[in-house]
Order: C-alpha cells, then sequence, then structure tokens
C-alpha cells in the first residue's frame, strides 16, 4: 500500500514511513492511495472474530510489506492486552435501536488508548528493526498525552515530551500523565493556553534542523496509524448488530475529526453505515459547515466536553481530499483560502458528498448536563460530557437503522461535569483508584519556544 498527501508535493510513501512521518512535508495529511474493498461474504465471514483477530483482516492491507501478518498480530495482541473488558469495545443497550459504542475501557480511560497502546510499540518495533531512536513532542488539552504517554513509557528508544497548559487540564488529566514517571517520559506544563502549546510544537516540527537532529515524531490524530486503528470498532460494532445484511449508523462526538473519519474509512470499505453523524459542543464549525457549505473559523470557546473545544479540525482535510475527487491542487487552494481568509466555501459537488454520508448537530453545556441526568435516570448508565453530547446529538437525528454512539470516554475522567448534572462523584476504576496517592513529576517552562527546545536537548537520553 502506498499512501499520497492531501496536498499532491510529498513523496509517496509505504506504510511504515507514514507512521513515523506523522505529517506530510508539504503540510497535507497522509492518505492511502485506495481502500481496500471488503465483500458482503468476507463481512459475513469476520462475524465470528474476536476484537484482536478483527483487528488484523481490517489493518493487514493497510500495512503493506511494512510488517508480517505474524508480526502486525502480536502488536496488536499486546495492544489490547491491558483492555479491561474482555470485548475490549462492548456494546451497550440503551434504547430501541439506540446503542453505545464503549470505548473506555483501555488504560487511561479515552478512546484514544485504542490507537495509542498500538502506535507506541508499532514505532518502538520499527526503531528496533531500524537500530534509530526518536523524540515525539506533542500537546495535549488533556486526554491524548496520557494516552500516548502509556503507550510510550519504558520503551527506550523513545523520549517522550508532551506540553499542556499549565493549570488547565483537569486534576484526574494532569496525575494521569505526571504520575508516569519512567525515564523516558517528560512531562512539561507550559505557562500557556492549549493553543500556545501547540503553536510551540507546530514552531519546533517546522524548523528542519532541529526535527532531524533530534529524529522527531508527531503522534497526533493526523497520524495515519491512529485512524487505522480506530477504523476496527466500527466494523466489530456493525458486525454484531447485523451487518452485512442490516446497515448501522454512527454519532460520533468531535474534535479533530480523526474518529469520525475513521468510519467515514470503514464506509468505502464497504461496511454498510448509513448515516455518520457529527456531534459537536457549542465549538461547531463542523455543523456549520454542512448546514451552510462554508467551513468558518470562530475562536474556541470553552466548554464542558474540552477535547472538543477546537477551532480547526485537522483530518477533516481527508475527507475534503476525497470530497474534491482527490484533485490535491484544487484541494491546496482551498486550504490556503481557509489559512488567509478564515473560511473556505465548499464547491458545491464537495458539499453534496459531504450531505450524502455526514449529519450534523451541536449541543450546548445546558442540554449536555441535561443528557447525563436523563440517561442515568432512564437507564442508570452514566455518561462523560463527550459521550452525553454524542447522545444528545444521535436523539436530535432521525435515522432508519440502529444507531451506535461512540463512548469517547469514562465519566470518572470528568468528575465536575458529570457530578454537576448527576451529583455523583464517579468512582475511578481499581487499576487508577490510586492515582491521587502516587508522586507526581513534571516541570514548568514558560510560554516560549526557545524553552521547551532547550530543555528537549538538555533532558534527552
Ligand atoms: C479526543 C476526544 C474526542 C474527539 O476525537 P477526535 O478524533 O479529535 O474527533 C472526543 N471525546 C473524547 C473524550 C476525546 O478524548
Amino acid at each position: 500500500m502506498r499512501y499520497l498527501s492531501t496536498r499532491g508535493h510529498a513523496p509517496v510513501l509505504d506504510f511504515e514511513a507514514v507512521v513515523l512521518a506523522g505529517l506530510a512535508s508539504d503540510g497535507g495529511l497522509y492518505v492511502p492511495e485506495n481502500f481496500p474493498q471488503v465483500t458482503p461474504q468476507q463481512l459475513a465471514s469476520w462475524r465470528s472474530l474476536s476484537y484482536t483477530g478483527l483487528a488484523l483482516e481490517v489493518m493487514h492491507p493497510y500495512v503493506g510489506n511494512a510488517l508480517t501478518r505474524d508480526e502486525l498480530k502480536s502488536l496488536i495482541d499486546g495492544a489490547y492486552a491491558s483492555f479491561r473488558h474482555s470485548a475490549i469495545a462492548p456494546l451497550k443497550q440503551l434504547g430501541d435501536d439506540q446503542w453505545l459504542l464503549e470505548l473506555f475501557h483501555g488504560p487511561t480511560l479515552a478512546f484514544k488508548d485504542f490507537a495509542l497502546q498500538l502506535l507506541g510499540p508499532m514505532v518502538d518495533f520499527f526503531l528496533k528493526r531500524a537500530d534509530q531512536k526518536v523524540v515525539v513532542v506533542g500537546a495535549t488539552s488533556g486526554d491524548t498525552g496520557s494516552a500516548a504517554l502509556a503507550g510510550m513509557r519504558g520503551r527506550a528508544r523513545i523520549q517522550s515530551f508532551i506540553l499542556f497548559p499549565h493549570g488547565r487540564v483537569s486534576d484526574v488529566q494532569r496525575r494521569q500523565m505526571t504520575t508516569m514517571t519512567d525515564v523516558n517520559i517528560h512531562n512539561i506544563a507550559v505557562e500557556g493556553t492549549f493553543d500556545d502549546c501547540q503553536d510551540i510544537v507546530k514552531s519546533l516540527f517546522a524548523d528542519a534542523a532541529f526535527r532531524n537532529a533530534h529524529n522527531l515524531v508527531a503522534v497526533n490524530s493526523i497520524n495515519w496509524a491512529r485512524i487505522l486503528a480506530q477504523v476496527v470498532y466500527y466494523f466489530y460494532a456493525a458486525l454484531r448488530l447485523g451487518a452485512p445484511s442490516q446497515a448501522v449508523s454512527f454519532c460520533v462526538p468531535t474534535g479533530n475529526f480523526g474518529d469520525i473519519y475513521a468510519g467515514y474509512v470503514a464506509k468505502q470499505m464497504g461496511l454498510p453505515i448509513d448515516r455518520l453523524i457529527i456531534a459537536s459542543n457549542r465549538n461547531n464549525i463542523l455543523t456549520r459547515g454542512l448546514n451552510t457549505g462554508t467551513y468558518k473559523m470562530q475562536g474556541v470557546q470553552p466548554s464542558l466536553s474540552p477535547s472538543m473545544d477546537i477551532q480547526i479540525s485537522s483530518n477533516f482535510e481527508r475527507l475534503l481530499f476525497d470530497l474534491y475527487g482527490r484533485d490535491a491542487p484544487a484541494l491546496e487552494g482551498a486550504m490556503i483560502d481557509l489559512r488567509t481568509s478564515g473560511s473556505q466555501t465548499l464547491s458545491a459537488a464537495a458539499w453534496a458528498g459531504l450531505k450524502q454520508d455526514f449529519d450534523a448537530h451541536c449541543v450546548e453545556d445546558d442540554e449536555t448536563l441535561q443528557t447525563i441526568r436523563r440517561i442515568y435516570d432512564q437507564t442508570g448508565e452514566l455518561l462523560d460530557p463527550h459521550t452525553a453530547v454524542g447522545i444528545a446529538s444521535a436523539q436530535a437525528c432521525n435515522t432508519r437503522t440502529p444507531l451506535v454512539t461512540l463512548a469517547t470516554a469514562h465519566p470518572a475522567k470528568f468528575p465536575d461535569a458529570v457530578k454537576q448534572a448527576s451529583s455523583i462523584h464517579p468512582a475511578l476504576p481499581p487499576h487508577l483508584a490510586n492515582l491521587f496517592d502516587l508522586p507526581e513529576r513534571f516541570d514548568i517552562l514558560p510560554n516560549a519556544r526557545d524553552a521547551v527546545a532547550s530543555y528537549i536537548e538538555s533532558q534527552k537520553i
């Protein structure tokens, strides 16, 4: 399998190179040159597979010669061994044709573990084979950091530097990162906002000399391997609800558009998905874009679902590439418009294509809280605020098929919002019960690129 950049200038790469590259050198994102097709007969035969068996079938065609089937199988088996539910991604019925896909049984309690428990060991495997070392640098507003670190801790070939905004992540989120005290882990609290952290990371990656000197690797959600790992659970849920003879719809709490784009990939491969519902909080650029055909930036407003407080959804570019008929120059023009004018109007064909597969809905915080309360009263399930945005959106959209909402985080990850809604303080699961007793290790740095750069140089082993 070969991978192309959405902007058309970066070199065509194989799977291994794409995993280690992250972002393409022309500023675009890598996508596979085609989506391998799965027939209804094949789908039917996959029904009896376990989660990890299915993951092997779904992912193998994308990996090409980068890994043998056995190598991929052992990476997959290792990645999901730490999940605390034997189904890995259990489905729970909430009502008639309403389902919840619980994606929070991994070590850090958010769906990001599905990708990052695999990505860390996979990168490590490639590094051992090539006898190389890398430095991972990333910014987090909360969930990505702990999931990324959990996948990389203790791996001597990967030094990991995660930047988070000092005093602006929840205590649970901070402690999930800072109580990992392995020597290859470096937590940096930046005296600034999440956007400041991200700007620092971007500027380090944009500095070719720094990037090459330290072999920087990006593990944010633009990394293709993360998307690929997430495609699997769409297959898993749909097969359990009757695919291929029954079509299924999905509602996905969305920030960077990575998780829902994985659903789109599953559909392109032949999985019978009817609607894909983009669920947003008040940061609703995607809802407005789908309704009006104009994708317009508006600044980020904080909400009770902070992992979705995003202005620009990076992975949306991957979908746009297809909506523009894979015409890289046309897409590049549109992305430059967005950067320079803060707004991008879709072509008529692209807008129609978007509406063909997707619906969109956005939810304010008061409705998020009411949804947590109502679902708890009706079913006894406690939802985290991101999942509640999904459930509220699912209930606002009519589908003719079973509708699966992705439960993206465990309620104990966002105890304040859950308590505000339900008066219940959600308990951390047993493996994290001592989180507030463990020592923390992190360094506070000023909001300055050079301070972070010299910290990385001084700490790197
Ligand atoms: C990251 C995250 C999201 C958003 O996922 P994207 O892939 O960025 O769209 C939603 N909910 C939770 C809990 C998250 O951590």
